[in-house]
């Protein structure tokens, strides 16, 4: 059994009431970690320790070089334990080796991005002003914005906890990250990495414990000015709520269910295992997964005979080997979530396709079959809401503007992709999406330069890009009077007369 500890104020500790809580390898059902289950006085004492960090430490007066520097050998800390980690993260979350040992590598090479990021921001600029009513300079400065509360989810755990931390760390905040209960000890695996590094004690703290205890606090506490959630829409509700008490500043990156558009001039081999890609990599737990799948009326049976074809030739079992495409969900709650939404489908008179249940071959462990229903209307449960499992709608349209209607026709705006031979029709169709990112014949592929996020209730603000670094800074206008004559100051007759 492994067994994890909080990490607060630079050093590994117990909860202050000793409970744990043992994590459940999906695959097996088998608890394989043991990992410290922080409540209401950790999580002060971690908000404490962030908040004097920040106050009194040195973190928030570095220079970016500074900055950078430690960034860089976090990530190299990293790099050199990457394989380690991946089989940790596999263990607690499920997630096939392929897809976590490639996690690794994206969070070595995002946390690299955000340490380049912290000498390359516009932190200090002069600002051009109208000259009225008289002379002056005037500057625009970022500064960190403080201590912040990170919530993250149990999907990309490690990934998650990267972005949450580089652009906070590049700015020179301060922060407490809570991973989410079923995946925590990847997190804990990097606080060991900033352990060893030299970011000054208490600049990061990772607590492990439920949203209900630890994370309402942190979106309460006076002391933490920003929180930055990823979670389902129905918690970023209730941070977004908590968070008003003490006007923090929030960044919401919530649920989807996106669209992913076949157009009739596509190249159908392509978009069909792309279409695959995009709804049942990670067994569907992404937040921007194509899950709803738009196809041309008259290529509706050609496109669904090729989709149950190809999904016959994915590998479902084992998620330590490499050879697996699909493991288990990440718990068995989760699975019978996702059992239910099938139940659902089949309710209001969806079709299945292929799959539809759990695996013959795999009786133990959380596993849900690849499914596609076909026969969906966009008004079904499976339509409209976030599954967060491998079940793919396909949804049948007559003409482009058709499917641009249907694709918008969501409480949830994240992301989409279109498929089509000519890049220009495409990209037209693309414009018409509402949501924060669209793919052309691909899906996924994410830079830490391109702004991430949501429209409508997928969220709020953005994460990666200069948008998303700078959501980690405060303005403060600086205003410099260059006149040097009392009686000249534009406020010298509005006081004593001319
Ligand atoms: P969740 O909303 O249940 O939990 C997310 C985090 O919030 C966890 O750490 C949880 O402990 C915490 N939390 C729960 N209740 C809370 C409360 N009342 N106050 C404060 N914190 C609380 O989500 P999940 O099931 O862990 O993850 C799946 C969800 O995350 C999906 O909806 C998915 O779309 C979303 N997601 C979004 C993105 C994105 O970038 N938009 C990325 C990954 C996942």
């Amino acid at each position: 059994m492994h067994e994890y500890q909080l990490y607060i104020d630079g050093t590994f500790c117990d909860a202050a009431d000793g409970r744990t809580l043992d994590s459940i390898d999906p695959a097996t059902e088998a608890p394989w970690a043991r990992v410290a289950r922080a409540g209401r006085a950790d999580t002060e004492r971690a908000i404490l320790a962030a908040r004097r960090a920040f106050d009194e430490g040195p973190w928030p007066r570095m220079t970016p070089a500074d900055r950078k520097r430690i960034l860089h050998q976090i990530a190299d800390g990293l790099e050199a334990r990457s394989q380690e980690i991946a089989l940790v993260e596999t263990r607690d979350s499920g997630g096939t080796i392929r897809k976590t040992s490639g996690d690794m590598m994206m969070a070595v090479a995002q946390l690299r991005y955000f340490g380049d990021m912290a000498e390359r921001l516009p932190l200090e600029q002069e600002l051009e002003v109208p000259q009225f009513p008289a002379q002056s300079k005037n500057w625009l400065l970022r500064e960190p914005v403080g201590v912040c509360g990170q919530i993250i989810p149990w999907n990309f755990p490690l990934l998650m906890a990267v972005w949450k931390l580089g652009p906070a760390l590049a700015t020179g905040n301060t922060l407490v990250l809570k991973p989410a209960t079923d995946t925590p000890c990847s997190a804990l695996e990097l606080a060991r990495i900033i352990d060893q590094s030299d970011l000054p004690k208490g600049v990061v703290n990772v607590i492990h414990g439920s949203g209900a205890e630890c994370g309402e606090l942190l979106c309460t506490s006076p002391l933490v000015d920003k929180i930055a959630l990823t979670g389902s829409t129905e918690v970023g509700r209730r941070v977004q709520q908590l968070a008003a008490s003490t006007i923090k500043r929030v960044t919401l990156e919530l649920g989807g269910k996106s669209a992913n558009i076949i157009l009739d001039d596509a190249d159908l081999e392509m978009a069909v295992d792309g279409s695959l890609f995009g709804c049942f990599f990670h067994q569907g737990q992404a937040c921007e997964s194509g899950t709803r799948l738009l196809v041309p009326e008259r290529l509706h049976d050609d496109i669904v005979a090729r989709l149950v074809d190809r999904t016959r030739a994915l590998t479902i079992g084992d998620p330590l080997d490499f050879a697996t495409a699909q493991g288990p969900l990440v718990s068995a709650r989760q699975q019978q979530t996702v059992l239910g939404y099938i139940q659902s489908g089949l309710e209001e008179g969806a079709k299945i396709a292929i799959g539809g249940g759990r695996p013959a071959h795999l009786p133990k462990g959380a596993f849900v079959e690849p499914t596609i229903f076909t026969e969906v209307k966009n008004s079904m449960k499976i339509a409209q809401e976030e599954i967060f499992g491998p079940v793919l709608s396909v949804i049948r349209y007559r003409s482009i503007d058709e499917a641009i209607r249907i694709a918008n026709d969501s409480i949830y705006g994240l992301g989409g992709a279109v498929w089509s031979s000519d890049k220009d029709k495409a990209f037209a169709v693309a414009k018409q999406i509402r949501t924060g990112t669209v793919w052309i014949n691909d899906y996924h592929l994410l830079s830490p330069a391109a702004p991430f996020g949501g429209y409508k209730q997928s969220g709020i603000g953005r994460e990666f890009g200069l948008e998303g670094i700078l959501a980690y800074t405060e303005i403060k206008h600086v205003h410099v009077d260059m006149v040097d004559n009392r009686p000249a100051k534009f406020w010298y007759g509005a006081l004593f007369g001319a």
